[in-house]
C-alpha cells in the first residue's frame, strides 16, 4: 500500500487540532494518527510515534500490560487519513503528487 509523501507529512505536521477531525486523531498526543495503529485494549487509534514509545499501560485506558507490538496497523484510518491529506494539500497549497 502507498506511503504518505514527505510533503503530506509535513502538512500533517503543520495542521493544528482544530483542523483535525476527532476522528482522525492520535489518542495519546492529539496529532494526525499517521501511520495509525489500533490498540488491542481498546481500539482505539494512535499514531505510529505512539506506538513505538507505547508504555506498559494503556494511556488511554489504564489496561496493563500492554505493548506496541501488540497494536495493529488500522489500515482504514490509513486510507482514510490519505485522502484527507490530499484534499488538504489541495485546499491549502496546490500541491501535486
Ligand atoms: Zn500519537
Ligand atoms: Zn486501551
Amino acid at each position: 500500500m502507498a506511503t504518505l509523501t514527505p510533503a503530506q507529512l509535513e502538512l500533517a505536521s503543520s495542521l493544528t487540532q482544530d483542523e483535525l477531525p476527532t476522528k482522525l486523531r492520535c489518542a495519546i498526543c492529539s496529532k494526525l494518527a499517521v501511520n495509525a495503529f489500533r490498540l488491542p485494549c481498546c481500539e482505539t487509534a494512535i499514531c505510529e510515534n505512539c506506538q513505538a514509545t507505547l508504555p506498559s499501560s494503556c494511556p488511554v485506558c489504564e489496561h496493563t500490560p500492554v505493548s506496541g507490538a501488540d497494536c495493529t496497523v488500522y489500515k482504514s484510518l490509513r486510507t482514510t487519513i490519505r485522502v484527507f491529506l490530499k484534499t488538504e494539500e489541495k485546499k491549502t497549497r496546490g500541491y501535486t503528487t
